[in-house]
């Protein structure tokens, strides 16, 4: 039996349709696990059913975040949010933390999971932080166009085997307040929060500011977060 990946969804209000960008599917494919989507339009009651039936977590990239979750009012620059979206993942990522079920948390995955476990985020960087680098890219997909730095002791250094590298950038929020029992594991050069695991290192969570799943194929190192959520969530 391969390891199955539940794998969260964007959801289109207009178009009352649910996406998600293939990359996130052939990255869990060609890491040898199954992904299944998890629909965005589903009652959080059903998560626990859910989170039953996976190896595996997936909290895929998409809007943002509502910061009613975090008690504040919308920013001016606050994007299109999906409460729908934010119900269920909220309840996903709860749920999977509670069970100590794999978690792979992707850019605005990261975030979602920073608010599900208590923290914060900055609602817009560039007006927000001061200094900040361009974190929304206009390079191709695959392209890491700003350095980070990762932590010497953690699961991320572990995984990806090294401290520095490159990551691509697509994103205007980013975390403020860390959760609690949650650390900074990775910044880019201005400060900005690109990585984040529970303290605990016996969880086995994960999470990214940038997109692994547009760098796999071109830069092979990003492979190694798939591959480390299918085998730590082999059943
Ligand atoms: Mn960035």
């Amino acid at each position: 039996m391969k390891t199955v990946i539940g794998v969260t969804s964007s959801f289109d209000v207009e178009k009352d349709t649910q996406v998600l960008p293939a990359n996130y599917t052939r990255a869990v494919e060609s890491s040898g696990g199954i992904p299944f989507l998890i629909p965005a339009a589903l009652s959080p009651a059903l998560a626990d059913e859910i989170l039953s039936r996976v190896n595996g977590l997936l909290l895929s990239g998409g809007y943002d975040v509502d910061p009613q979750w975090f008690g504040e009012n919308p920013h001016p620059k606050l994007g299109t949010v999906s409460p729908e979206r934010d119900n269920l993942e909220i309840s996903l990522a709860r749920g999977a933390l509670q069970k100590n079920i794999p978690i792979l948390a992707i850019c605005r995955g990261l975030q979602l999971l920073n608010v599900a476990a208590g923290g914060t985020l900055y609602q817009d960087i560039h007006d927000q932080v001061p200094g900040s680098l361009k974190h929304r890219q206009d390079a191709p997909r695959w392209y890491g166009t700003h350095e980070i730095l990762i932590e010497k002791d953690c699961l991320l250094a572990q995984v990806l085997g090294t401290t520095r590298l490159r990551v691509n950038s697509f994103h205007h929020q980013s975390v403020k307040a860390v959760a609690p029992h949650f650390k900074i594991t990775a910044t880019a050069p201005d400060g900005i929060v690109e990585a984040i695991e529970p303290v605990s290192s016996k969880l086995p969570v994960l999470a990214v500011q940038w997109h692994p799943e547009g760098m796999f194929d071109q830069v092979p190192v990003f492979k190694a977060l798939f591959t480390w959520l299918v085998q730590i969530a082999s059943p």
